[in-house]
C-alpha cells in the first residue's frame, strides 16, 4: 500500500488549470523528486498535498487518511518546507525553534533534545542565540528545515529545498534528508534543477503544464524517452517535455 496516494488531482486558479488530473503513488521511505520548469505546478501540488490548498477535484491520502476529510490528523504526519519560508527575523534561532515546537505540541524535553541534535548536525550550535535576521541564506534554510521536523513527521514535503544554496550547504541538506530516510521518513522534494533531481531522488516525476509527463527512476525515464543508457537527465527531460510537432522522438 503506498504511503501517499494522489488520485486524479485537479486544481484550478480561476480559469487557469494548474494541476490537470495528476495521479501518483509514493511508497514509505522513498525520496521522491518532483521535477519541472517554473510554473509547471510543483508548488501547487505540494501545497495541495499538505492541505494548504483545497483540490478542485481528486483525492489525496496519507496513510489512508484523506487530507480534506481529516486535515488535522493528516497534517500531524507531515513536515512542510514552503518555497520561501518566512522566519521571524526578530527571534533567535533557539526562540524560533522552541516556538514552532510548542505550536506543534512537542514535549519540552524531546524538543530541547531534537533542537540540540539538529543544530549540532548542521554545525549551527554557535548560532543558537543569534537573531534569525543575522543568519546567511543557507543557515536560514537549515533552521527552516529543522523546524519542519521537530514533531518527528513521517512525511517531509520540501519545496525547492536546495535552490540558491552553495554546494557545501547542499551536501549538508542532502545528508540531513538521508539521515531521515534511514529512520524511514518519506520525502517529497521539488526542484527545477535536473542535477538536484538526479543526485537526490530515487524516483522522479516530471511535471509540465500541470500534467505528470513521466514517473520513474532515472533508468526507466531514459527508457521512456528512448534515450541512450548513459543519457543525462537533461536530455531525457527535454525529450519528455518536447512540444508536440517538434518531438525529437518522432523525428
Ligand atoms: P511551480 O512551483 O512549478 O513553479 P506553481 O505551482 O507555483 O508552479 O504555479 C503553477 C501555475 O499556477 C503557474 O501558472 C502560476 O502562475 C499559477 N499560480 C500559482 N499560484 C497561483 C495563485 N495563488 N493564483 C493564481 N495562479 C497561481
Ligand atoms: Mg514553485
Amino acid at each position: 500500500m503506498p504511503q501517499i496516494s494522489v488520485e486524479r488531482l485537479t486544481k484550478h486558479y480561476g480559469t487557469l488549470v494548474a494541476l490537470d488530473n495528476v495521479s501518483l503513488d509514493i511508497g514509505s521511505g522513498e525520496i521522491f523528486g518532483l521535477l519541472g520548469p517554473n510554473g509547471a505546478g510543483k508548488s501547487t501540488l505540494l501545497k495541495t498535498l499538505v492541505g494548504i490548498l483545497r483540490p478542485t477535484s481528486g483525492t489525496i491520502r496519507i496513510d489512508e487518511i484523506d487530507i480534506v476529510v481529516e486535515p488535522e490528523k493528516a497534517k500531524r504526519m507531515i513536515g512542510y518546507l514552503p518555497e520561501n519560508p518566512s522566519l521571524y527575523t526578530g527571534l533567535t534561532t533557539l526562540e524560533f525553534l522552541q516556538f514552532v515546537g510548542k505550536i506543534r505540541g512537542v514535549d519540552d524535553e524531546l524538543l530541547e533534545r531534537e533542537i540540540s541534535e539538529s543544530l549540532k548536525s548542521f554545525g549551527l550550535e554557535e548560532k543558537r542565540n543569534s537573531l534569525l535576521g543575522s543568519l546567511s541564506k543557507g543557515m536560514k534554510q537549515k533552521v527552516a528545515l529543522i523546524a519542519t521536523s521537530l514533531h518527528n513527521p513521517e512525511v517531509l514535503v520540501l519545496d525547492e529545498p536546495l535552490t540558491a544554496l552553495d554546494p557545501k550547504t547542499r551536501v549538508s541538506v542532502k545528508d540531513w534528508i538521508g539521515a531521515r530516510t534511514k529512520r524511514g521518513v518519506t520525502t517529497i522534494l521539488s526542484t527545477h534543477d535536473l542535477d538536484v533531481a538526479q543526485s537526490h531522488a530515487g524516483r522522479i516525476a516530471i511535471i509540465d503544464h500541470g500534467k505528470i509527463v513521466a514517473v520513474g527512476d532515472i533508468e526507466s525515464l531514459r527508457k521512456m524517452a528512448r534515450a541512450e543508457s548513459d543519457a543525462r537527465l537533461e536530455d531525457v527531460f527535454l525529450r519528455l517535455t518536447a512540444e508536440k510537432g517538434e518531438d525529437p522522438i518522432l523525428k
